[in-house]
């Protein structure tokens, strides 16, 4: 889900959109592309792995665009060095891919072409019906080289130029054929003049300069040519040429805006204004969680969210006839298969074993052949977690993996596999990808109770529509988030902070717990609201924070005497719950309100204020949360 550049001016384009696109590395890439038309034609190349890959591949004369006040890197500088007759364009587009449809290969990076190479794109984001506009296409004689969505998007243009003869009607009514979320760039070889570009839920602007213009997905790839950009809005169009932009709706109509001028200096444009990664990550969770559901949920014909389906599942047959459910992960995601653990027993009334990765591989573990394997895994490649699958598929089990990154070891070597996508995590400390792995277990969850038949369909219904509600809760807790900052400035200093919680709130508990150790150094600790007594209240005392999470309305009691416990022993509580009333009234010295929720689906939100109360501790305490001591973002040794 990554980065889109593209230039038209009077510059050779490939330099420039080749450095656009390392200032757009941070956001994490599979592969990489450009298109630059050169007088002729539209000439492509693109490849797998780091930009300097693609470098390589340019070869030919290139007019060199080289500022004399910069510095160049040798991926850079390899491409003022070419002689040749290659890439001598002023306009192109160019991309940095985050694979979420076809594995990171040369074929499946951008730009994709119509078969005729009249048209070429790049795109971001997820095109939900391909697969259905793909198998239209195909029958009427269309050949495809990727697996992407995108494609898709470029042969319909293709398609719609010919009947419609002009570009720009081309584009606009391929607007209204696909769904899901993007940004696009689109170049035409019989509009040499021009860039389309388009945006639905991905980011895209337009940078403005003296005779050139930019798209990009972020301010970062062109700040050094101009601070001067539009921001192209929701169901926005816009046609770029050398010296003006137009923009228009999706209606065609034509839209009026103010050029705004970026004051961030680089660091801060690559963290979209945020400070840190990590909240800026932790306010992509919205996106995240809809683009991982909305492809998933199967409407009836009333519009009523009634099935779950994925693409990639080929295990009906298995979830039908299993016995139990084993998961295993690490960190943050084996907390993901802790809720799991809830939502399969009560949701789908299966029996669920949930096992830390390193532990479960150096047991015997039991495993009948029945049983499904779930590994969770963000980018993968975590060593302890790829273990556990291969120990798990040589005792002929059905392996399905949950992960990010598509095309990473565990997705090849899993069965089946679910991604999630949340978009390149940057952060060392997982938030989003923990959210969309506690969503993927959800609806497998559910998949699974209409399966086997333990879910009613109007139970699964009612799942499912709200489900689709959870995005703007979530938007609705980052919106008051400055509650839980003024909390954490008093906070802060605790020595020891303790979070409680039962059922489903007992996993988020965990991962809440987690989350604090790891960016703020704070000791945590999680327990089952009942376990205190049993040995962890001899702890408390009044440099103790206890935070109660409460999402269960029929344990509101039980956890309320929890917090009577440890606050009649000095401790300070905060209680996290969509209790409206005075449940907790006097019980609690803070409450914070998370909007309300069916219990089953509530721990996508609270887990929201603890993710928020760890970053600003982090902050106050001077640490930086991206890269808290000692930890890795990908564990790949064991
Ligand atoms: N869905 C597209 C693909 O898999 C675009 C991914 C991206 O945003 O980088 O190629």
């Amino acid at each position: 889900m990554c980065g889109i550049v593209g230039y038209i001016g009077n510059k050779n384009a490939a330099p420039v959109l080749i450095r656009a696109l390392k200032k757009l590395e941070y956001r994490g890439y599979d592969s990489a592309g450009i298109a630059v038309y050169t007088g002729e034609d539209i000439l492509v190349k693109k490849a797998k792995g780091a930009l300097k890959n693609l470098a390589e591949r340019i070869t030919g004369e290139i007019i060199p665009y080289k500022p004399a006040d910069k510095e160049f890197d040798a991926c850079e500088l390899s491409l003022f060095d070419k002689t040749g007759d290659f890439v001598k364009g002023t306009l192109g587009i160019g991309h940095t891919r985050w694979a979420t449809h076809g594995e990171p290969s040369d074929t499946n990076s951008h730009p994709h072409s119509s078969t005729d190479g009249t048209i070429s794109i790049v795109h971001n984001g997820i095109i939900e019906n391909y697969a259905e506009l793909k198998a239209k296409l195909q029958a009427e004689g269309y050949v495809f080289q990727s697996q992407t969505d995108t494609e898709v998007a470029a042969q319909l243009i293709a398609k719609a130029y010919k009947e419609e003869k002009d570009i720009f009607k081309a584009v606009l009514k391929v607007l209204h054929l696909i769904e899901g979320s993007y940004a696009l760039g689109v170049v035409c070889k019989d509009y040499p003049d021009r860039i389309i570009c388009a945006r639905k839920e991905s980011p895209l602007i337009i940078g403005l300069g003296k005779g050139e213009n930019f798209i990009a997905s972020d301010v970062p790839a062109i700040l050094e040519h101009t601070r001067d950009v539009y921001y192209l809005g929701e169901k926005e169009v816009a046609v770029l040429y050398t010296d003006h932009v137009d923009m228009f709706n999706f209606e065609g109509e034509k839209v009026i805006k103010e050029a705004k001028h970026v004051e961030w200096d680089m660091d801060a444009a690559e963290k979209g204004g945020y400070p840190h990664f990590m909240i800026k990550e932790i306010h992509e969770q919205p996106k995240g969680l809809t683009d991982t559901m909305r492809p998933r949920i199967v409407k009836d014909n009333s519009g009523k969210a009634s099935d779950v389906y994925f693409e990639e599942n080929k295990m009906d047959e298995a979830w039908k006839n299993a016995k139990r459910v084993v998961i295993t992960a690490c960190g943050t995601a084996y907390h993901s298969g802790v809720v799991a653990k809830y939502a399969f027993e009560k949701i789908a009334r299966m029996k669920v074993d949930v096992d830390v990765a390193s532990e479960f591989r150096y047991r015997n573990p039991i495993l009948d052949k029945d049983d499904i394997f779930i590994v969770v895994s963000q980018s993968g490649e975590t060593a302890d977690t790829l273990s556990a699958l291969r120990l798990a598929k040589q005792n002929g089990l059905k392996v399905v993996a949950i992960t990010n990154v598509v095309g990473s070891t565990v997705s090849r070597e899993a069965d089946d596999v679910i991604y999630t996508l949340a978009g390149p995590e940057i952060a060392v400390a997982s938030t989003k990808a923990y959210t969309t792995q506690v969503l993927c277990m959800y609806l497998l969850a559910i998949k699974a109770g209409k399966l086997r038949g333990t879910l009613s369909d109007e139970d699964a219904s009612k799942l499912l529509s709200e489900l689709e509600t959870i995005p703007a809760k979530v938007q609705e807790i980052l919106d008051g988030k400055d509650v839980i900052q003024k909390f954490a400035s008093t906070q802060f200093n605790k020595d020891k902070i303790f979070y409680i919680g039962r059922q489903f709130d007992s996993a988020t508990s965990l991962e809440s717990a987690l989350k604090l150790k790891e960016v703020s150094y704070m000791h945590s600790e999680a327990f089952a609201a009942g376990e205190l007594k049993h040995g962890p209240i001899a702890l408390i005392d009044d440099k103790t924070l206890v935070v109660a999470i409460a999402s269960e309305p029929s344990l509101y009691d039980k956890i309320g005497s929890n917090m009577v416990e440890v606050k009649a022993r000095g401790a300070t509580v905060l209680v996290i719950t969509q209790d409206s009333g005075d449940a907790f009234k006097g019980k609690a010295d803070e409450i914070f309100r998370i909007p309300e929720c069916s219990s089953t689906l509530a721990s996508l939100l609270t887990v929201i204020p603890a993710q928020l109360f760890a970053y600003y501790c982090s902050i106050l305490k001077g640490i930086d949360p991206d890269k808290p001591k000692n930890l890795a973002k990908s564990v790949t040794v064991e």
